[in-house]
């Protein structure tokens, strides 16, 4: 089901012009992005933030089979935002796997939350069944798409639809750390009082209690952190405690976080629509570039664009490869765990 739009301007903003020989043609950039999911807090509000990409030119709100009164309900209440801000986005809805086919991205929101008091990771086995089940079907019905995971623990569920959609390392990632590193970047922001678009950071690692700040790549205005004279005083513990508890902050008051990473993942559709071939920290396969650590899926830093993902090869500092090697393990095991229980199954 669904609605159509039209209206050349939006259309001309996304277009560009390729040569066929010496013959210019229009392309349009344009999109379809699914969100599997959708009847969820974190897919809602996901489809809404994604909306507001200019390449986004049909969004599917996709849920499991029972759920289409749900699913038209949102369809039709976000074809009436679309209206109200004069998009030009189609809004469709489906249970059906074979809708999926032709989305450049689907983004995978399906699964339990954690409750107050849980971990991330006590999620991971029911969470994995789940995820499973979809990145097969993404495999089979959207194989050239970019499979974006959202469903937590994060790294470990990257993991899961790797194996499972039989899609390329480049082609399955994770938020990861990304939101992360960005509640990072504000905290450093107020601290040194500079506007936010100054501080460059990240967190790499596991997207919970192992992260690791890497104070070594952050800067302020192009100059190294450790270089500025207020860094001395920087509560750099209490700075990570406020990143590492965000979420345990909000869960037990609102039981669902979704403004926060609804928003990171409109960064990362976007970067990966407009081809920005931005450095983002998200969860990805990395097999040893960094220090010679990997085999697992973790978040890093990758060059992101319509191809994908690639890792970057980063040089950390002694502290920062014993932490990263820590985290890398303990994901690593997790996901051995869950991989050998799914066969099981
Ligand atoms: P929610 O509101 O409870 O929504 C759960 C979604 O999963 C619904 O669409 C639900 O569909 C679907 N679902 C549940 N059981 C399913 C099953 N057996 N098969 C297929 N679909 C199923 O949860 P939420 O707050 O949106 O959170 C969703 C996931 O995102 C959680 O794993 C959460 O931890 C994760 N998350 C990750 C981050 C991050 O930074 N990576 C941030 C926030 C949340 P129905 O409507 O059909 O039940």
């Amino acid at each position: 089901m669904g609605v159509r739009g039209g209206g050349w301007d939006v259309r001309i903003r996304q277009a560009r012009i390729v040569y066929l020989g010496y013959v210019p043609i229009l392309v349009y950039v344009m999109a379809k992005v699914a969100i599997i999911g959708a009847s969820g807090n974190v897919g809602r509000y996901t489809a809404l933030t994604v909306s507001h990409s200019p390449y986004v030119s049909e969004l599917l709100l996709f849920g499991r089979p029972g759920k289409e009164e749900v699913l038209h309900g949102l369809a039709s209440d976000l074809h009436d935002s679309f209206a109200a801000r004069g998009s030009q986005a189609d809004v469709r809805y489906s249970c059906n796997e074979e809708d999926l086919e032709g989305s450049s991205i689907v983004i995978v929101t399906s699964g339990v939350p954690r409750k107050d008091g849980q971990d991330r990771n006590d999620l991971a086995h029911e969470n994995a069944r789940m995820v499973s089940e979809i990145a097969s079907m993404v495999g089979r019905y959207a194989p050239n798409a970019i499979l974006f995971i959202i469903t937590n623990p994060v790294d470990v569920m990257t993991a899961v639809a790797l194996k499972y959609s039989g899609m390329k390392p480049n082609q399955v990632i994770g938020l990861g750390t990304h939101l992360d590193s960005m509640r990072l970047k504000w905290y450093i922001a107020k601290y040194f009082d500079v506007h936010v678009s100054e501080v460059h950071t990240r967190i790499i690692g596991e997207h919970g209690d192992s992260m690791v700040p890497l104070w070594s790549a952050t800067t302020i205005g192009g100059i190294s952190i450790r270089n500025l004279p207020e860094f001395e005083d920087l509560p750099e513990q209490k700075i990570m405690d406020d990143v590492m508890n965000a979420g345990s902050n909000i869960i037990p008051r609102i039981g669902v976080t979704f403004y926060g990473p609804g928003d990171a993942i409109l960064t990362i559709v976007g970067t990966i629509l407009g081809n920005e071939k931005r450095i983002l920290t998200i969860s990805t396969f990395i097999k040893s570039e960094i220090h010679n650590i990997g085999d697992v899926c973790i978040g890093t830093p990758v060059r992101l664009d319509r191809s994908g993902a690639k890792t970057i090869a980063i040089t950390l500092s002694v502290s920062e490869v014993e932490g990263f090697r820590k985290s890398v393990d303990k994901i690593r095991t997790i996901t051995q765990e869950v991989l050998l229980r799914l066969e099981g199954d």
